[in-house]
């Protein structure tokens, strides 16, 4: 299986396989007795999982004895024996429940499974109960010289199953094999009892058959979420995945982005967010060696104020996750209402119980605003309850002071003004309150750090508080940013109340799912998941401010909140054919930015524009420059949204007045790039670039760049054309403006006819660059897939490997597929699919879409790492933040690719190839302003105009007219 990310499973023995605990206590206590120590359960338990030599030394410190080296070693030897004297009593009682059978089905599905116990008797104890051909390998005692929690023992194992670490899976109990585990960077399971271990491994245990086998193998996760097709649902509070799943109830509207983090304030190990699309720091980089151009500071976008916070207090006791007060606890992220809902009991030790409420959104049609109402009812008392409405001015971003809380407002509601000193830029956060209750006090309080509004209630029983908090925010990125805006927002909203607030924001996502909704009949698992990347899109797509989407948006501090070349191939082709206009916001960042891509041009020495890799202001920030400024196809990405938008709207106002400014302006700067080379026949080569793959820098004719480039000089030569015909004025002062006179144009026509296009008729293969045919074959079995691997290796090493990151000529042949034959196509699958570990989160939709066109049967399966890669953590790096490129490539995989949706120069075409386990695909697209609905199912596709006037395209290669008198086409799959 291509997408399996469980390949190994290292297993403990005691406590985790069998029991020998109570033999080796009675072993340790036998000696304890004969020598007069103190020896009990407590000291015991600091002896799970460490050597005998190592658990002597426990009882010796417990009991403040020395003893000389020859008397240890011949007390070890002693307790050895006796240990053994007594293993003869071991029997099938000892074995942990349902272990065995566990390992059975791990070992069906192909998983290996290696023995890791530090027990030199492991062998034996195995051999006495019969299970010894139950492991593929054994590693003990006898083949380790360091005690967990050095990491030796699992090396060793994973050595022997020949699996990498990532792929490696340990079940343990106790947090010495944890920490080992986690140092050998592989995921962890803690079995049984131990509180310790509970607390730091991945995920945690009582009973084997708390494991869906299926999912686990997969991606190492026990359990799946509920299934809901119209929300995101959470009811077990797992304190070990508290940051992943922040990062998936994280709400946004394009202007504000919050993450998801539980109601109550506690300072670890939630990771609180709350951004503003365009507020960040910048930090001076020290570089230990420079070179000209290199990047001078560093960008971040900054977390703000957090203010979501709710402390409630019942006879001092506050109700918290952390506290284990929270029962029946349920939060779920509604993709129908656009809110997030979280309930739950809480119990105090009293036994008073009440029950909790909140629901909290950011507004979608006032971007600026953002809402939670908190509820709270007694169950089975009439009493005080105390809540605490907080915010934390002072914090931190990344563990850093990046925004200072600087004035203060208290009159109708609090105001704090903040600065971000080295932007100089200014954030306004307002807040108040509405409160509900029969009996009530307020309490305001205020200092450096934090405001608090301390609501003191008594409540009947059954009877509700309610408190609802209205924050509004507003920054420098606004043009009106100022005190009176958020205060008048905050006090309007207050006055309107929360009822109506969110009755507009239900109006907002009822509307939206109209056109944007993709219907997937057969499978609610996938429909959630799907439904899940559609919501979390919208909620990152910025409406105002020209800003654009950080690769993980405004959902944690991953990536820092900085833009890629994500947004323009990966998120926007969904806003473009669902919300065409949506675009124009998103290039209107790169116009905004253009001054500084032709800074960063200048920095080579070079004309015109080239657009920096990784930035939010729109300077280079990437260090790391021969995988990112080197990424040069990033200046064609751009010019190809460009055309995808104004080819899909006819926006000629944008393309006269902005787009063709960015095109030209890169296309100067991409011809300067390169030249015309004798070798190469005098073709045009483009040297010392990066692909999309960026396992292989600095490499010489990336298929990829070479073709999207011509791709990139055809439509700006094309506009030039056009523009002298319908907008010679505009034309011409563009021309001057930039300075390109005839000679550019005919370069650019010269460079677009004569690009080097590498192919070798040896292999029947596109090269993807002038060297990866030629470099040293690597073993794939021997590298982690799903992993980005270049922590693994010296540059020098990756560099010299045939392996690639993600997909790169599999995506040129999907971007310009018409430009490749099938049987090309074909041939390039089979040949790069296989020599590419996925490491990048962008990598399975691309090779999901082209399986699904070359009908290859791991298609569905590319699907599914794409659409569950954030619902199950396949990267272990959701933390920080969702991936989302990897989300719009959710939409991709259904419409691209089992859809067959395919835009060309010469308009679209469908041919739909639907997955086994779905019955039918339900969606609509937008395009040259006409709303065409598609239903698609194994046989057929339907095809209905909803609104404009009409389309033809083609379906399973037959042309199709759609019109208003025609508006409803079936077409039969050939
Ligand atoms: C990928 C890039 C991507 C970046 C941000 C990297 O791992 O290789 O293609 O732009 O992540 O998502």
């Amino acid at each position: 299986m291509k997408t399996q990310n469980i390949k190994a499973a290292l297993f403990d023995l005691d406590g985790v396989v069998v029991f020998t605990d109570k033999y080796h206590y009675l072993a340790w206590k036998r000696i304890s007795d004969e020598m007069g120590w103190s020896f009990d359960e407590k000291v015991n338990n600091r002896l799970r999982g460490i050597s005998r030599m190592a658990s002597l030394d426990e009882i010796l410190k417990h009991n403040n004895i020395d003893l000389s080296i020859d008397k240890k070693i011949e007390l070890a030897n002693r307790k050895n024996e006796y240990y053994i004297e007594s293993l003869n009593e071991l029997n099938e009682t000892d074995m942990f429940d349902g272990a065995v059978e566990f390992i059975r089905e791990l070992k069906a599905r192909n998983v290996k499974i290696c023995l890791c116990s530090s027990s030199k008797n492991a062998l034996f104890v195995l051999e006495k109960l019969g299970i010894d051909d139950l492991f593929d390998e054994i590693v003990t005692g006898n083949d380790i010289k360091l005690s967990k929690p050095d990491p030796e023992i699992f090396l060793t194992g994973a050595k022997k199953v020949g699996v990498p670490a990532f792929h490696c899976v340990v079940f343990e109990d106790s947090s010495a094999g944890i920490e080992a585990a986690q140092r050998a960077k592989m995921r962890t399971v803690g079995v049984g009892n131990a509180d310790e271990t509970a607390k730091i491994a991945d995920q945690f245990i009582k009973d084997y058959s708390e494991i869906d086998i299926d999912l686990f193998i997969k991606c190492g996760r026990k359990k799946r979420y509920p299934i809901s097709e119209t929300s995101f649902i959470e009811t077990d509070i797992d304190l070990n995945d508290i940051r992943h799943i922040e990062s998936m109830f994280s709400l946004g509207n394009g202007y504000l982005g919050m993450r998801g983090t539980y109601d109550e304030y506690e300072e670890f190990p939630q990771i609180a967010g709350m951004y503003i699309n365009g507020i960040y720091a910048t930090e001076k980089y020290n570089h230990l060696v420079e070179f000209k151009g290199f990047a001078q500071e560093d960008q971040c976008t900054v977390n703000l104020p957090d203010w979501r916070i709710f402390n409630l207090y019942v006879d001092g006791e506050k109700a918290s996750y952390k506290n284990d007060n929270i029962v029946d606890h349920r939060r779920e992220l509604d993709f129908v209402t656009g809110t997030l809902k979280r309930r739950f009991i809480f119990e105090t030790k009293t036994g008073k119980r009440l029950r909790v409420e909140s629901i909290r959104f950011l507004s979608m049609n006032e971007v600026h605003s953002a809402n939670i109402r908190f509820i709270v009812s007694p169950l089975n008392f009439s009493g005080k309850i105390t809540v605490e409405s907080v915010v934390i001015k002072d914090v931190k971003t990344n563990g850093k002071n990046y925004i200072k809380p600087v004035e203060t407002f208290d009159e109708e509601c609090f105001t704090e003004k903040l600065i971000v000193p080295s932007t100089n830029q200014t954030v306004f956060i307002s807040v108040a309150h509405n409160v509900a209750a029969d009996s009530y006090s307020v309490e305001n309080k205020q200092n450096e750090q934090l405001y608090s509004y301390t609501i003191n209630a008594d409540v009947q029983q059954n009877k509700k508080l309610v408190i609802d908090k209205f924050a509004a925010f507003s920054s420098s990125m606004d043009n009106f940013s100022s005190m009176e805006f958020t205060k008048k927002l905050a006090l309007k909203n207050k006055c309107q109340g929360f009822d109506l607030l969110l009755e507009d924001q239900i109006d907002f996502w009822n509307d939206y799912w109209k056109t944007a909704d993709i219907k997937i009949k057969g499978n609610s698992a996938d429909q959630q998941a799907v439904r899940f990347s559609l919501f979390q899109l919208k909620q990152q797509l910025p409406s105002i401010n020209q800003c654009s989407i950080g690769a993980t948006g405004l959902t944690g501090p991953k990536y820092s909140g900085k833009v890629f070349w994500d947004t323009e191939m990966y998120l926007m082709p969904y806003y473009n054919y669902t919300l065409p206009y949506s675009q124009k916001e998103l290039l209107m960042y790169r116009y905004k930015t253009l001054e500084n891509a032709k800074k960063l041009a200048q920095t080579f020495d070079a004309p015109g524009a080239m657009y920096a890799w990784a930035t939010i202001n729109g300077d280079e920030t990437s260090v790391v420059y021969e995988a990112s400024t080197a990424e040069i196809h990033l200046n064609s990405d751009i010019a190809f949204a460009v055309w995808r938008y104004v080819d899909s709207t006819n926006d000629k106002d944008f393309l006269y007045d902005y787009g063709a400014e960015i095109v030209f302006e890169t296309a100067k700067y991409m011809s300067w790039r390169g030249s015309f080379s004798d070798a190469k026949d005098g073709k045009f080569s483009l040297n010392a670039v990066c692909g999309p793959d960026e396992y292989n820098c600095g490499v010489s004719n990336n298929l990829y760049t070479n073709m999207m480039l011509r791709f990139h000089l055809k439509y700006a030569i094309e506009i030039a054309e056009e523009m002298r015909d319908k907008a010679a004025n505009k034309f011409e002062h563009l021309c001057t403006k930039i300075g390109l006179d005839k000679t550019d144009f005919e370069l650019w026509r010269k460079i677009a006819e004569n690009i080097y296009i590498g192919y070798n008729e040896k292999i029947g293969v596109y090269e993807q660059d002038d060297s990866f045919l030629y470099r040293d074959p690597i073993d794939m079995n021997s590298i982690p897939m799903n992993n980005d691997i270049r922590d693994l290796f010296h540059p020098l090493d990756l560099w010299r490997y045939q392996v690639s990151k993600q997909a790169d000529v599999v995506l040129i042949n999907f971007i310009l597929g018409n430009e490749f034959t099938g049987d090309e196509k074909l041939r390039c699958y089979n040949y790069y699919e296989p020599k590419c570990n996925h490491g990048s989160s962008l990598s399975s939709a691309i090779h999901c879409i082209m399986a699904s066109e070359l009908k290859k049967p791991e298609a569905y399966e590319f699907f599914e790492s794409t659409a569950y890669m954030d619902i199950y953590d396949f990267k272990k790096n959701t933390s920080g933040g969702l991936h989302l490129a990897c989300l719009g490539g959710v939409w991709m995989s259904v419409v691209n690719g089992f859809l067959g949706f395919r835009h060309y120069k010469n308009g679209v075409s469908f041919s739909p190839n639907i997955p086994d386990s779905w019955s039918e695909i339900e969606c609509s697209f937008v395009y040259k302003n006409n709303h065409i609905k598609i239903e698609a199912d194994k046989k057929s596709a339907k095809f209905s105009l909803l609104s404009g006037e009409g389309l033809s395209f083609n379906v399973y290669n037959t042309e199709i007219s759609l019109s208003r008198n025609n508006s409803v086409i079936d077409c039969i799959k050939g």
